[in-house]
């Protein structure tokens, strides 16, 4: 047969490690099996003799990982009888949940940060019809009122405190498994509220047979003893330098930074993310916006892939701890790259100084306007 069976998203595929039945109704729109791109001329460039990869999860049903955690949570809420979900967002977990949401036939309430939420978002979740609720404050204050006001009205929280959303993001980490053939010897992540990297410790410790904490938090099972691979990758956290709670060893209440997904100060899976950073033997650093958006630039210019901003931040520290040795040569460095650059266009605008000039639509206009260039 020269055909295989369609895709059809990351619960079907990995329904025997994940908390649902066999008759469970799955609320799907062909999450997971993202590309894991391996960069050849930044690494050339870099001059070290490492393999950087990206997990480009900017290729997801609506741009983000969120729904990888999405599939399963509204699924589960679906299965609970839920007609209402809510979350706080700022951004691409409104998205996310307003499709899915949408795929459910059931309401999503979502509340955003005035002001401070990318374009692409924001246009997202009204069109898939959520309810959007902007309030005058930041993620922060948003997650704190939705847990007050899930607790009064008939809704489902579907952010990452949402046990089903780990476990849907976990299976990230098979993927990259299934891909190398191999665990990674680092992951590097974007930290804002701390579920992703939660999420792939769980993924990586799950098919290297040791369980976790947060796995049973997440209510995974434990029954998968036995190891598909050997080791699991050293974590590594990087965060904005204006919003890095882990590095400044505490909440930040004015988190400040151009990446806005993850523009956090205090980080729900704080717990789990320090446990993943010690029993991997990982780190968590900071890069500065400036450092992201460079970093953002150059993986566009060198290697066709364009991401956010916040996902940049993985890649921009990664590059540097290669550099200065941290991630020794030889290594195998695998960057998530959370979202796609598409959800942010304002920003590169912002960058790009002078606007483009129009020219003569003339043949004489054109040749010169290239010709000056080549
Ligand atoms: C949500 C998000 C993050 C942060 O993930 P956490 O699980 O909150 O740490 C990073 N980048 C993008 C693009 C996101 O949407």
């Amino acid at each position: 047969m020269p055909f295989r069976p369609r895709y059809t998203g990351l619960i079907a595929k990995y329904k025997d490690r994940l908390p649902v039945k066999d008759d469970t109704r799955l609320i799907s729109l062909g999450e997971g099996n993202t590309p894991l791109i391996k960069l050849n001329n930044i690494a050339r460039e870099l001059g070290q003799d490492c393999d950087i990869y990206v997990k480009f999860e900017g290729l997801n049903p609506t741009g983000s990982f969120k729904d990888r955690g999405m599939t399963m949570a509204v699924t589960k809420a679906v299965e609970e009888g839920s007609r209402a979900i809510i979350c706080a967002s700022t951004g691409n977990t409104s998205a996310s949940a307003a499709a899915y949401a949408a795929r459910a036939g059931i309401k999503a309430f979502v509340l955003i940060p005035e002001g401070k939420i990318a374009m692409g978002k924001l246009a997202q979740a009204i069109m898939h019809g959520a309810e959007v609720i902007q309030i005058q404050g930041n993620f922060d204050e948003g997650m704190r009122l939705v847990k007050e006001v899930a607790g009064e009205a008939p809704v489902t929280i579907v952010n990452s405190i949402n046990p089903f959303r780990l476990q849907g993001q976990k299976t990230a980490a098979f993927e990259i498994v299934e891909e190398l053939e191999r665990a990674p010897d680092y992951h590097c992540l974007p930290v804002g509220n701390a579920g992703n990297i939660t999420a792939h410790w769980i993924g990586y410790s799950e098919y290297a047979g040791v369980d976790t904490a947060a796995n049973n938090y997440s209510q995974g099972h434990s029954r998968f003893a036995s190891a598909i691979v050997g080791t699991r990758p050293k974590m590594i956290g990087y965060q904005a330098a204006g919003s890095a709670p882990f590095i400044r060893g505490a909440m930040v209440d004015n988190p400040e930074t151009v990446a806005t997904a993850i523009r956090i100060g205090h980080p729900q899976s704080w717990d789990y993310a320090w446990k993943a950073q010690e029993e991997s033997g990982g780190w968590f650093d900071e890069c500065s916006d400036e450092e992201i958006l460079a970093t953002q630039r150059l993986l566009a210019q060198k290697e066709g892939v364009f991401c956010e901003p916040a996902s940049a931040t993985s890649l921009a520290g990664a590059l540097r701890d290669i550099k200065n040795g941290k991630i020794p040569e030889g290594s195998t460095v695998v960057c998530t790259l959370t979202g796609h650059g598409l959800k942010d266009p304002d920003i590169v605008i912002q960058q790009a100084g002078a606007p483009i000039k129009p020219v003569e639509a003339t043949l004489d206009a054109v040749k010169s306007a290239i010709l000056g260039r080549l």
